[in-house]
């Protein structure tokens, strides 16, 4: 039985914490597996070699297959269909909830258990790295600068010594253009890069808020190539509905909220606001999303790949650790037809 974890833990006097650590894997999925629950066949080999034991000692005695088919998943998914408690959801193994990770959670509950550290990660696993986040970064760092009172040149040396290796010709044109088209709109601002947190529905989140201007919007800065479909933004906003429930439980008040875009096109950099408005059917939908996500992260057997989702599988990340777990199609492994007659 799995409880065999535990007691060769206490047997090699190491604490939950050691272990997991020692075999490179989440307290979370360490306790799940001491609990009972099934887990994949690398974790077990990962915990027989911490624990310098045949890995016969530690499987369950039931154990599942190790790659389930999709309509294996989806029969389980549906068998299970009814929902944990919030207060039995344990904590991400990766820490608070975020617009970002509730994102990759709804986009495919596969790419949020990775991302998040419900599926184990192999220690080797190389986190991509972006480079249009990283121009970003580099905008918000200098609007930041800006707006706590540092001078041009100041903000731009600031910015410089943390892009070290980056083409400046990457982030210059934005930030001369946040120079030009925003910062006069945000006035005196109430607050800068604040990072606080709600709990909605049991589940607690962090929102690291921009910037709240001398109106009392929070205004959230974005850099792009292509400005997005304001509707399709509005209503799919998690950010927005998260940061005004944020902004409210720490002040009493009702923010408004808005999109600064500053799009790069051929001809230059476009300024663009688009305001989101936020009632409370929107913090309650986020709230109902987040109660789904929850749930699915409480009992990852029950996860199954999404590739129909709106970017698909291709630029994913976690595409070879979907293929190895799940089975899915890797870019060089295409399967060979079959013709039905
Ligand atoms: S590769 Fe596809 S199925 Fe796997 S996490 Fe990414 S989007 Fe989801």
């Amino acid at each position: 039985m799995s409880m065999g974890i535990a007691e060769l833990r206490v047997q090699a006097q190491l604490s939950p914490k050691q272990l997991a650590q020692i075999a490179g894997i989440s307290r979370a999925t360490l306790q799940r597996l001491e609990q009972g629950h099934f887990g994949n066949l690398r974790t077990y080999e990962r915990i027989a070699y911490a624990l310098q034991t045949d890995l016969a000692n530690i499987l369950p005695e039931f154990k599942a297959p190790s790659r389930p088919t999709s309509e294996d998943l989806l029969k389980d998914l549906l068998a299970n269909s009814g929902s944990a408690a919030p207060e039995d959801m344990p904590e991400l193994p990766a820490g608070n909830w975020s617009p970002t990770r509730l994102t990759d959670w709804l986009l495919c509950p596969a790419k949020g258990a990775w991302s998040t550290g419900v599926f184990d990660v192999p220690s080797d696993f190389e986190w991509p790295t972006y480079e249009r986040a990283a121009v970003g970064k580099a905008v918000h760092k200098y609007a930041e600068s800006r707006l706590g009172g540092e001078d041009p040149n100041a903000a731009l040396l600031t910015v410089a010594d943390t892009t070290v290796g980056m083409d400046p010709e990457l982030w210059l044109p934005f930030v001369e253009a946040w120079d030009a088209s925003i910062h006069l709109t945000i006035g005196m601002p109430q607050t800068i890069e604040q990072r606080l947190e709600v709990v909605l529905g049991g589940h607690r989140i962090t929102a690291v808020i921009d910037v709240v201007d001398e109106n009392g919007t929070i205004r959230d800065l974005k850099t792009t190539q292509r400005l997005p479909n304001p509707i399709s933004t509005a209503r799919e906003s998690l950010q927005a509905p998260i940061y005004v429930a944020a902004w409210r439980e720490t002040t009493g008040e009702m923010a408004s909220f808005a999109l600064d875009y500053l799009a790069h096109h051929k001809s230059g950099i476009d300024y663009v606001q688009m305001p989101i408005s936020v009632t409370d059917t929107d913090i309650d939908r986020v709230t109902r999303q987040l109660d789904y996500a929850a749930d699915l992260a409480s009992r990852p057997e029950r996860i199954i790949p999404n590739p129909i989702n709106k970017y698909g599988c291709t630029s994913c990340a976690f595409l070879v650790l979907c293929h190895e777990k799940f089975g899915t199609l890797t870019l060089d492994a295409p399967r060979q037809t079959v013709a039905v007659s």
